[in-house]
């Protein structure tokens, strides 16, 4: 308690007082994420709203002399533990730190704070004609600082991949509160190595964003969505294939089984068909000449693979409506129960039959209620669970069946996150799919670039 009162009068000391947070009220906000954790194990010792560079300096050295933990935060919506204060410590908040420094329509770029939410990006390139794709399902909240620490990606990654592939350059606070840049403000970089690619993705255990540089391209001109109906899985599963086969290539290639449509239609009546055991739903894009001869295209295939009814959007309503029912439906699950759980299994797109399948039936033989969406185009799916935490015996078939689900992925040579990371949910797993000379080398990157393991500690593994 000592020390902490001697951190916090430090802090205010060296910050604006304002901007350091030390109720206990304040505190509880701040030491949970949307992993939505059954427990909280430890507050925070402060929260700090950082304003530039300076700030997040002066925070490191503080808790380098206290060895105190220093954990980065975004929105919060990380649904991994990504930012859950396990081990107390100062929460810097980038909410202050906000501002798109730069657009540069030449060079197609943007340079950001960590703190800019990825919706208020895209709208802003887009007056530019310009396009950011990479889309969270929650890109009207979550920043660029969190999506860059979890590499997040989202619905339009099949065509135009994830965060990882939009960052040139980073401004990262290393820490012992040195500053690198780890790129150029080039498209391309051979120039030694690619240290930007250890930042994207480390959950903020390596280095604090600061600022970056992102790739932009050009917006589309037009887009279309596509969303097709089957009665079974497996026929929307392989009508994914199928339009693969035929060398289209649709911005998103994403999935709803039938508990997520019953559920997300209601909550949020979108005039989806209930009845129907899976959705597709296709997004095509580009000159907005070639937007109808896609969809004709598709259109064909879906109804040769026998879709049993096909919806699409004329008008941006019709788009959006489509929309924001996919993207509604943890928050529609959220509904069922107290508490729900997302999930983030990746595997070749040819085994994804299987792990659809596999995850219902783990799911139904531990009882547990399962609404399935995906990017399955990329071999994802994001099985949500609702579940009452107050219940001991359901969080412990939870608990056994979201570890049946990891080796059934693992089995069929798939990866526990395309998108999600693996913050403290994931991290007892970690090592069924990374192998142990790999993870012995994340743990000596860790090591030399925080000596004192004050970032983030003892996430990821
Ligand atoms: C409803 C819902 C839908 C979602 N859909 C998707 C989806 O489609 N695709 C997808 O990929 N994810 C999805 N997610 C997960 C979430 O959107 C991403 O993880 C998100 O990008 C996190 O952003 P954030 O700002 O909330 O980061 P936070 O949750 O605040 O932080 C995430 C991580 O980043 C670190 N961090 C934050 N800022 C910095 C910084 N400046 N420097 C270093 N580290 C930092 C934190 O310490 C933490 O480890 C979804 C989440 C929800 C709740």
């Amino acid at each position: 308690m000592l020390t902490n009162n001697k951190l916090i009068k430090e802090l205010k000391k060296n910050l604006t007082p304002d901007n350091v947070l030390e109720t206990i009220e304040e505190r509880y906000a701040y030491a949970q994420d949307a992993s939505n954790l059954r427990t909280i194990s430890n507050l925070p010792d402060a929260v700090v709203f950082v304003q530039n560079i300076e700030e997040i300096q002066k925070v490191l050295k503080t808790a380098n002399k206290y060895k105190t933990p220093v954990i980065c935060r975004g929105a919060g919506t990380n649904v991994v533990g990504a930012c859950s204060t396990e081990h107390g410590g100062i929460v810097l908040n980038f909410s202050k730190m906000n501002k798109i420094l730069e657009i540069n329509p030449e060079n197609m770029t943007a340079r950001v704070q960590p703190g800019v939410v990825v919706g208020t990006l895209q709208k802003e390139v887009e007056k530019y004609g310009l396009y950011y794709p990479p889309d969270p399902s929650n890109l009207a909240v979550s920043t660029i600082g969190g999506s860059i620490a979890q590499a997040s990606g989202g619905a339009r990654t099949f065509k135009y991949g994830s965060t990882k592939d939009y960052v040139i350059d980073l401004l990262v606070v290393m820490a012992d509160g040195e500053v690198l840049r780890t790129g150029s403000n080039t498209i391309k970089n051979a120039t030694g190595y690619n240290l930007g690619s250890l930042f994207i993705g480390s959950e903020g255990t390596l280095g604090i964003v600061a600022e970056a540089v992102l790739k932009l391209i050009p917006q589309p001109e037009a887009k279309k969505v596509i969303m097709a109906y089957f009665d079974t899985i497996d026929a929307a599963v392989s009508a994914v294939n199928a339009i693969i086969e035929q060398r289209i290539y649709p911005t998103t290639l994403d999935f709803m089984d039938k508990n997520a449509i019953q559920t997300v239609e209601k909550f949020y009546p979108s005039g989806l068909l209930c009845d129907k055991d899976a959705a597709l739903v296709i997004e095509v894009d580009g000159f907005s000449c070639a937007i109808d001869y896609q969809k004709d295209i598709v259109v064909s295939i879906l109804n040769k693979c026998g879709a049993s009814a096909i919806q699409y959007s004329d008008t941006d309503e019709d788009y959006d409506r489509i929309w924001t029912a996919r993207r509604s439906s943890m928050g529609a699950c959220a509904k069922l129960k107290p508490n729900v759980t997302t999930d983030d299994m990746i595997v070749p797109r040819s085994k994804l039959p299987e792990l659809v399948r596999g995850t219902r039936a783990i799911c139904e033989k531990y009882g547990l209620d399962v609404c399935m969406v995906g990017h399955v185009g990329d071999g994802s799916i994001h099985p949500q669970i609702p579940i009452d935490y107050r219940d001991e015996d359901e969080y412990n078939r939870l608990k056994q069946a979201k570890s049946e689900m990891y080796e059934l992925t693992a089995r069929l040579g798939g990866i526990l996150s395309g998108e999600h990371g693996v913050g403290s949910l994931k991290r007892p797993y970690i090592a069924q799919v990374v192998n142990a000379e790999a993870l012995n080398y994340m743990r000596k990157i860790k090591k030399t670039f925080d000596p004192n393991n004050i970032l983030n500690p003892y996430k990821i593994f």
